[in-house]
């Protein structure tokens, strides 16, 4: 039977410009959706592998369950550290502070930013889990 007669060849025509070498390779024939469905799979699995690096932080319900504190001069907390590790600013009074699990105080504002992405203490690493 003549290959023509198969259909094979005219159903490919155009696609790469190919002639009949290029039709009788068994790559053409693997439908589109089969490679896009293995794209569509590996986003899919490096979305998840993102996903689980995010929940590192914590988040809003956890943030707000921090035991907060107001500061007054002279700071009585059982950290001697009387300014914020994250932005290094001194502690004013009446600044709302929030406490975490090993005791270091940071300006509430700025350790929940920084909890968001980071689920430890900022200066001993402690994972805060509340
Ligand atoms: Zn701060
Ligand atoms: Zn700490």
């Amino acid at each position: 039977m003549p290959l023509q007669a198969l259909g094979l060849h005219n159903r490919h025509h155009g696609r790469g410009g190919g002639g009949l070498g290029l039709a009788f390779n068994p790559a053409n024939y693997l439908p589109d959706d089969a490679i896009e469905g293995a794209d569509y799979e590996t986003l899919l699995a490096l979305g998840e592998r993102v996903g689980e690096v995010k929940q590192r932080g914590l988040d809003g319900r956890t943030l707000a369950g921090l035991p907060t504190k107001i500061y007054r001069a002279p700071w009585q907390n059982v950290s001697d550290d009387s300014r914020c590790a994250v932005c290094l600013e001194d502690f004013q009074d009446g600044e709302e502070l929030a406490l975490l699990p090993c005791l270091h105080a940071y300006h509430g504002v700025c350790v929940r930013t920084w909890l968001k992405g980071n689920g430890v203490c900022p200066v001993c690493r402690l994972e805060v889990k509340l």
